[in-house]
């Protein structure tokens, strides 16, 4: 079987989806780490600081979602990654 592999937003590498935290546009066209997996356009992101913050400099959510008016909180951010990360292990970086 093979899984699903998605390209990180921060480091541009493939990886299986297993490996990485889902993004999505929230209210306020605010990018939010998808806690829930709920639906609609994601993108995806390695768990670990490093492609977060890659991610945040490169202004890569505003290119993954095709749109110019997403915001972010980084803080927020970083702190849904953990709360993701947290939650499950499995495949941690
Ligand atoms: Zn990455």
């Amino acid at each position: 079987m093979t899984a699903p592999v998605r390209t990180c937003v921060g480091c541009g590498e493939a990886a299986a989806q297993a490996k990485l935290a889902r993004v999505r546009v929230g209210d306020g066209a605010r990018v939010v780490v998808d806690v829930k997996r709920s639906g609609g356009r994601g993108a995806w992101l390695h768990r670990g600081a490093g492609c977060l913050e890659r991610a945040l400099k490169r202004r890569s959510f505003a290119r993954a979602f095709r749109r110019g008016d997403v915001t972010w909180d980084a803080d927020a951010l970083r702190g849904e990654l953990t709360v993701v990360v947290g939650r499950d292990v499995v495949g941690r970086d």
